[in-house]
């Protein structure tokens, strides 16, 4: 079990998702009635440690990537036209798709990537509820065929 230190900034514990009928924490591999990752039941607070209780910060993403640039530029030209001319960022994003494409066969790109954590946006902690399943369609008339 694993001791959670309350820092004075945290909302209490009250304040804490239920775990909803249709929480995203009910997983397949676990009971029905209880969040899988802390064992919590319907109707009750996740834990203060739930995996699926989220909060939103802000992160930098960066690549370190080869690229092809005019011979003559220089230094000051290139960081000008990846930043501040008209070129759009989401050709950066294409070009990491090119050369890291979602494929089996292909190389991941960790090796040239960094996560730097910026700040927190918010501390309210929120959960997914995924969508109740459809109802079944009542059944069709024309589909009616009484027993005689
Ligand atoms: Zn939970």
């Amino acid at each position: 079990m694993v001791d959670i230190v309350k820092r004075s900034d945290e909302p209490p514990v009250e304040v804490f998702p239920l775990v909803d009928p249709h929480d995203d924490g009910i997983r397949p591999a676990g009971p029905p009635d209880a969040c899988f990752y802390c064992q919590q039941k319907v109707g009750q607070s996740h834990k203060r440690d739930c995996v699926v209780v989220s909060k939103k910060v802000w992160v930098r993403y960066s690549f370190d990537v080869e690229i092809e640039v005019p011979h003559a530029w220089t230094p000051e030209q290139i960081e000008f036209h990846r930043g501040e001319s008209s070129w759009c960022a989401s050709n950066a994003l294409v070009e990491l798709n090119e050369r890291y494409p979602d494929t089996e066969d292909s190389v991941c790109p960790c090796a040239i990537f960094d996560c730097t954590y910026l700040g927190t946006i918010d501390e309210i902690p929120r959960t997914k509820v995924r969508a109740p399943p459809e109802p079944e369609p009542p059944p069709d008339p024309e589909d009616f065929h009484p027993l005689w």
